[in-house]
């Protein structure tokens, strides 16, 4: 047979996008018995099983000519208007997306050319860095913490550069669990504001806070004030399924025409279904299952907290999350989490090596740990074995 050489035939953008060699190494996270922190994964028993089969038959029957047709690309009608009144906009403010991850790469399509400056923090969302890096922007980047960017860093950054949009997840950040306090959150306003500037707030576990409320977000900070540069990005992912893909941007309407148009050639329109789905899913009993949802994190978080204050050497430091999926762990300078990670997976347990969160390099001593997607004994289980192999790597 006729053998080709693709790597010749593909565009040359193509070099841009890879295999991800963190995707790579959750493959053998995948074996049975290896307890896994790696995945984003929600946790399966939320998932409203029973009453999506009962409500996708109902849809199916009842609106199939609807639900099985081409739909209109901005999204579904009612859901849209559900969107927008949940959100507190107007409805031609609001596109449904196949998931966040598709809002990314729109994003990165409309306003990024080869070269664009484009601002994140450090670390960020690595599907993020992924969707975007495929345009061949210049990364910038700050360091992000515990309250959110390094505001002084990204004063700086600002008076020399002027990035195409800054990208944040002010909330419950993927991967460090940072959330940045309200004070951050207005002065950071007032730096992109002074400038002109566009932000994305990805705001993808708004409503997985685990204290009274949540803090306003950047997108309603700046319509107080009028600032229309803020686009706001959310997702049913954390709190219905991320199995259905169904997300939302929500931004100006001259950026959600343009993103519009630029998600006709990408998929038409999110499925009608899943869309149909999702709104009937938030019809009844929402509130209470945002509750549980937050009820069910907090738990998983105050576990897996408990075991590593019990577990972990002197010299490790981690995050205490305020919400969210995740915990974030700073092992002392020096130490690789992927050598961490080699030994772990020899204990069966997995979790994500932290290096390629940071789009600009570095981070090479931290990793990620999900406490979503595993029940009590499995968190204590995974921490005891996580800290038998720190210390078999301290031991080296
Ligand atoms: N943004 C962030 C910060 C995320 O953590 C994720 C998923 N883990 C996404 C976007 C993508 O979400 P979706 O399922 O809506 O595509």
């Amino acid at each position: 047979m006729k053998t080709l050489d693709w790597n010749t035939l593909f565009g040359k953008g193509a070099g841009r996008i890879q295999a991800s060699t963190i995707r790579e190494l959750l493959k053998l996270t995948q074996r049975p018995g290896v307890i896994s922190f790696a995945g984003g994964l929600p946790a399966p028993e939320l998932f409203p099983k029973e009453e999506a089969a009962r409500k996708a038959a109902e849809i199916l029957k009842e609106k199939g000519e609807v639900a099985l047709q081409y739909g209109p690309t901005e999204g579904y009608g009612p859901l849209r208007t559900w969107v927008a009144e949940w959100i507190g906009v107007k409805p031609e403010e609001v596109l449904i997306t196949t998931g966040s991850q598709q809002a990314l790469d729109l994003l990165g399509k409309v306003f990024l050319d080869e070269g664009s400056p484009v601002l994140l923090e450090a670390p960020s969302y690595m599907g993020a860095i992924q969707a975007f890096r495929a345009y061949g922007p210049r990364f910038l980047t700050v360091p992000a913490g515990e309250e959110g960017p390094d505001l002084e860093a990204l004063e700086a950054t600002l008076k020399r550069e002027r990035p195409r949009f800054l990208y944040l997840i002010p909330s419950f950040q993927n991967p460090s669990g940072g959330l940045m306090p309200l004070r951050a959150r207005k002065r950071l306003l007032e730096m992109v504001m002074a400038q002109g500037l566009v932000v994305v707030e990805d705001d993808a576990y708004r409503e997985l806070y685990f204290g009274e409320s949540r803090l306003p977000s950047l997108f309603e900070l700046a319509r107080e004030v009028g600032y229309p540069g803020v686009i706001y990005l959310s997702s049913f992912s954390k709190i219905l399924s991320p199995g259905l893909r169904v997300a939302f941007a929500v931004a100006h309407p001259e950026a959600i025409t343009k993103l519009t148009q630029a998600k006709q050639g990408s998929d038409l329109h999110t499925p009608v279904l899943n869309q149909m789905l999702v709104h009937e899913l938030v019809q009844e009993g929402f509130p209470e299952r945002l509750s549980k949802i937050r009820a069910t994190y907090r738990a998983k978080a105050g576990t897996m907290l408990e075991a590593l204050d019990q577990e972990m050497p002197k010299g490790v430091r981690y995050t205490r999350p305020q919400g969210g999926m995740f915990v974030w762990m700073e092992l002392p300078q020096g130490l690789s989490a992927e050598a961490l990670f080699r030994q772990a997976i020899a204990q069966d347990v997995a979790f994500v090596p932290g290096g390629p969160f940071f789009a600009g390099g570095g981070g090479e001593n931290t990793l990620r740990l999900s406490y979503a997607t595993m029940g009590p004994e499995g968190i204590v289980e995974g921490v005891r074995r996580l800290a038998k192999a720190l210390k078999r790597l301290l031991a080296l």
